[in-house]
């Protein structure tokens, strides 16, 4: 997480919302912060400097601070980031369509007899943190992994544990081998 002082964060703010490059002005890429010659300089520029090995270790090291700044941070913009949704429904369904094709490309044979059959194996809670709470099917192999939304490989997860996970495989996990 990196901090960004006050005036210079609403500075760029403003660059990109004229559509101009928040390092140069020139016009920006379309829905880009910055110009192709700046976002290549970028490019270059970590391609240089290889942090990301350092940075996923920090991340490792420190995802509650992060969760809980997040949590804060949601909690007290909670009116711009509604704002941003709004304005942005496009791009969020966009997400949306685009998690669904894959999801129908990889395999979609869930019945909501087996989901539900899966959720009394588990008792109605949570496979990961074991809590009674409102239950996502979660994939084992997950999507972006080539996992299919098919019984083998769903199981329920609270929001939490859901997000939490993300795209990371969950190798400690136990997928029932369910009978239906
Ligand atoms: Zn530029
Ligand atoms: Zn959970």
């Amino acid at each position: 997480m990196s901090y960004t002082r006050p005036a210079k964060r609403a500075w760029r703010l403003r660059r990109k919302q004229l559509g101009l490059c928040v390092d140069c002005r020139n016009r920006a890429e379309a829905r880009r912060a910055k110009c192709r010659p700046c976002l290549t300089k970028g490019d270059e520029y970590r391609r240089l400097h290889p942090r990301a090995e350092y940075a996923a270790k920090y991340r490792d090291g420190h995802q509650d601070t992060n969760r809980v700044y997040q949590r804060e941070y949601r909690a007290a913009h909670s009116s711009e980031l509604r704002a941003w949704r709004r304005a942005n429904k496009d791009r969020l369904n966009t997400h949306t369509n685009n998690r669904r094709a894959l999801r129908n490309s990889l395999g979609n044979d869930l019945t909501r007899e087996q989901w539900s059959a899966i959720k009394a194996v588990y008792r109605h809670c949570c496979a990961y943190c074991h809590r009674k709470a409102p239950l996502t099917q979660d994939h084992v192999i997950p999507l972006s992994k080539g996992g299919a939304t098919t019984a083998s490989n769903i199981v329920p997860a609270c929001k939490p544990c859901n997000s939490a996970k993300r795209d990371r495989e969950a190798p400690t996990l136990p997928p029932v081998r369910l009978l239906v």
